[in-house]
């Protein structure tokens, strides 16, 4: 056993989410009513390691919503199908605002980031398709190879998604102003919605934090879902950007490229050592789950994730 795997085994993962159920801070994010129905008392916790075995407490089959947690296997996949369409119009830096702000690069027109929901907007248009359907399914068949299962878009949830969706309509138009967007204005905000409405349990989101920590290569099942070169790209924008507007001291506390999401997940992807994955509805002033930072902080101590650690053999 490798020593990651030897110190994941001997973590106590039950008694690690029983420690943040003790927690209540945060908020039920309530923008559509799936989001608002979930129950705030759910808590899991998983890790996905190299040799594709996945550690997880309890409460990590509780299927939700994935939403922005989609925003990094979505720019990976769309990567993979026309990188330099997304480079010209999708930035990488990060903006200190929140994930639906209505700004463009300044000067550029362009996205900031693919972390933000300008540059997911714009990634769901550029994956490979000629229809909301196409890319749907392109979608859903890659994000299927990062997870090692089919998975499946909650249609209700698309349909809340689009009813709600004002400020994504906005964003779209406004890119289709600058030419950036090509599609139709209310076929990207359905393909982006659909992206979102994917539905994921805690093991299967660790397991697509693990596809990318390990150079693209799903431990699981051993298929390559994307190149090692799309991988690192994607987590280096984690790593940024991965956090809303607390993505610096996330980067500092944690230290290990992830995403966040108003469902309460977070995926984590650690260079080489593990995926895991964190959920709990309740979320921080800045959308992230309250648990699950408090949760990823704990791992990220106990099993040395910090990727600028110096302290890992
Ligand atoms: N579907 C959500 C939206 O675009 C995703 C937001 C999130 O998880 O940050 O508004």
């Amino acid at each position: 056993m490798t020593d990651i795997a030897d110190a994941a085994s001997r973590l106590d993962l039950d008694a690690l989410r029983l420690r943040l159920l003790e927690r209540d801070e945060g908020k039920v994010n309530e923008s559509i009513p799936e989001l608002a129905n979930a129950d705030p008392g759910v808590c899991g916790i998983a890790l996905a390691l190299r040799d594709g075995q996945v550690l997880s407490s309890e409460d990590t089959d509780v299927e939700y919503s994935i939403q922005s947690a989609v925003k990094p296997f979505v720019y990976a996949l769309a990567l993979a199908d026309d990188a330099d369409r997304v480079h010209d119009a999708v930035g990488i830096e990060p903006t200190g605002e929140a994930f639906d702000a209505i700004r463009l690069e300044s000067g550029s027109g362009r996205a900031p980031n693919p972390m933000v929901n300008a540059g997911a907007l714009l990634t769901a248009s550029f994956v490979r398709g000629s229809s909301i359907e196409e890319r749907a399914q392109r979608i859903l068949d890659g994000l299927g190879l990062f997870a090692g299962q089919d998975l499946r878009i909650d249609d209700s949830v698309v349909e809340s998604e689009q009813k709600h969706g004002d400020r994504n309509h906005a964003l779209a138009h406004l890119m289709r102003s600058e030419g950036t967007l090509q599609i139709p204005v209310d076929d990207a905000v359905a393909g982006y919605a659909r992206s979102c409405s994917v539905l994921v349990t805690t093991k299967q989101l660790a397991v697509m934090g693990a596809t990318l920590a390990f150079g693209g290569v799903n431990p699981m099942t051993g298929r390559r879902a994307v190149s090692e070169d799309i991988a690192r790209d994607v987590m280096s924008v984690m790593a940024t950007c991965g956090v809303y507007d607390g993505s610096g001291t996330w980067f500092r506390r944690v230290g290990v490229p992830a995403k966040s999401s108003v469902s309460g997940a977070i995926v984590l992807s650690a260079p080489q050592l593990l995926g895991a994955a964190v959920h709990s509805p309740p979320l921080d002033p800045q959308g992230t789950s309250a648990r699950g930072a408090v949760g990823a902080e704990v791992l990220s101590d106990e099993l040395d994730l910090h990727v600028l650690s110096t302290s890992r053999s």
